[in-house]
């Protein structure tokens, strides 16, 4: 391992506190070396935000270090250990096409996973080339630097080179390599596999890891393992909410897929939905619609389950008690998510105060989009900017009657129109990366030519700020086409 180091002065003030646990939780491993790497695309507000050297950046070790070519000083190559329900099946996993670097510390004193996706096999590769291609990177890139953009917690992403190699799929592909940046890489898979594949000493120095790391006010608490579910709970009931509000479809809430940190994690079969449909699935392998839009906060509170039932010999040595201080933290995870749900749909209507009937006001609105198969983001647009012309929506009888309510209740609070309209701007996107625009840009970077993603990415770095420059793409897809999205590729 040591012969790969080399001292690259970009900044990198590299920790590697995730080696500490005990060994069961990861494998050391290197990267495998490709070809002839080169830069695709590099994240420079990311790249300032995390204290990198900025000038540093052009020369190509980085773009060495990007490939997994050779390492950083302070590195500590790792691959982690994890299980997890697939579609409801358990399964061991782990990072069977990616490799932890190490923790980057940054100026304001927080630690950031490095991580690069595709770098080539490890202990839990399976069957896999632990590789990436360059269009499903490439969209993680542009789908979690949108979810930044639009408020949303996410891992982001820090650069892609190709590594010109090709990688074989349904049809040969450019290969690639993602740089993802996360609070952590802990999931509630990681829990399941202590749960099934470790010892109860195991199984707490992880517990008790995972709360240094990303809950810090908890020493007070008497039972700090119920502090912990409860946590992740709440975080992932507001992240579900979130995703909720700007239409977006995870495709694979696989338990393995949900953090504890509360980010969204694994952009791969998502998208975001433009006609509001709760029935909603892109994954192409998704056939009962177990992840389609409108399930999501039901997958969320079974995958809670699944990380509340791997706590249970920490929350009580009585095991019928612990059954019961999970069961009752479990049952608040639907109240949670419904008023985060609410309290973000209030925003969006432009409403401050608060009102019982609320949510049947939301929920009738979306019951009139679903109806006239309405654009989501564009219907809160139009509403956002009085532009009532703009949609055969607002001509039907339901809408006129349901504009006359919501007049009405936004006349029930102190604040003015103007405040509504001011708070339903910054609540609502103008552009979200629709899927025609996503696949334009992936078509023309697999040609080599990275202008359109440029411009993509660009577009959706200030979805609240409503540029003129903007309009063009919240313009609809010509055909309504069924959109498939194909994960692990
Ligand atoms: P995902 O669908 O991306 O959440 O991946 C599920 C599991 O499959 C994870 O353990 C991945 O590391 C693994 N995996 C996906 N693609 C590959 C690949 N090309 N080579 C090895 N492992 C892979
Ligand atoms: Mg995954």
């Amino acid at each position: 391992m040591e012969e790969m180091k080399v001292k690259i002065e970009i900044g990198l003030n590299l920790e590697n506190s995730y080696v500490n646990l005990p060994k069961i939780f990861y494998d050391e491993q290197n990267p495998t070396p490709v070809d002839s790497p080169k830069l695709v695309i590099l994240n420079n507000p990311l790249v300032k935000y995390l204290g990198l050297d900025v000038e540093s950046l052009k020369n190509n070790e980085i773009i060495e270090m990007f490939a997994g070519n050779s390492m950083p000083e302070g590195a500590n190559p790792i691959a982690q250990a994890y299980a997890g329900h697939q579609f409801g099946h358990f399964t061991m996993l782990g990072d069977g096409r990616a490799i932890l670097l190490g923790e980057q510390i940054t100026p304001k004193g927080e630690r950031f996973d490095i991580q690069l996706k595709g770098p080539g096999r490890t202990r839990y590769s399976r069957g896999g080339d632990g590789r990436a291609a360059l269009g499903p990177m490439l969209r993680e890139y542009i789908i979690s630097e949108a979810m930044h953009a639009l408020g949303i917690p996410t891992t982001r992403s820090l650069a892609v080179v190709t590594t010109g190699e090709s990688v074989i799929r349904e049809n040969i592909l450019p290969g690639a390599i993602l740089t993802r940046i996360a609070s952590s890489h802990i999931r509630v898979g990681t829990f399941q596999y202590a749960g099934e594949y470790c010892s109860h000493e195991e199984l707490k120095a992880l517990a008790d890891y995972t709360l240094k790391r990303h809950f810090t006010d908890n020493n007070a608490s008497e039972n700090r393992y119920l502090f912990l579910l409860k946590e992740v709970i709440k975080r992932q009931a507001s992240l579900i909410a979130k995703w909720m509000h700007v239409g977006f479809v995870h495709g694979v809430m696989n338990t393995d897929n949900m953090t504890i940190s509360g980010e969204s994690i694994d952009y791969g079969p998502c998208a975001f939905m433009d006609t509001y449909d709760p029935a909603t699935v892109f994954s192409s392998i998704d056939r009962q619609g177990r992840y389609a839009y409108g399930n999501q906060p039901y997958i969320a509170g079974w995958n809670l389950t699944r990380f509340a039932e791997t706590l249970l010999p920490l929350l009580d040595n009585n095991e019928d008690k612990a059954v019961e201080i999970a069961q009752s933290a479990i049952s608040d995870f639907t109240d949670l998510y419904r008023s985060y749900w609410l309290s973000g749909m209030r925003s969006k209507l432009g409403i401050f105060n608060e009102e019982t009937e609320d949510q049947e006001l939301a929920l009738e609105l979306l019951n009139i989009m679903k109806e006239n198969e309405a654009d989501y983001t564009n219907t809160f647009i139009a509403l956002t900017f009085d532009k009532l012309s703009d949609m055969e929506l607002f001509s039907t009888d339901e809408f006129k009657s349901w504009y006359k309510k919501w007049q009405n209740r936004l006349d029930r609070q102190q604040e003015s129109r103007d405040s509504s309209y001011e708070l339903m701007r910054n609540s609502n996107p103008a552009v979200i990366p629709r899927n025609h625009r996503v696949e334009e840009a992936l078509e023309a970077a697999n040609k080599g030519d990275y202008s359109v993603l440029e411009r993509l990415l660009d577009v959706i770095s200030k979805p609240y700020a409503h540029l003129p420059e903007q309009k063009e793409y919240a313009i609809l897809p010509k055909k309504n086409c069924t959109y498939r999205t194909f994960c692990g590729t």
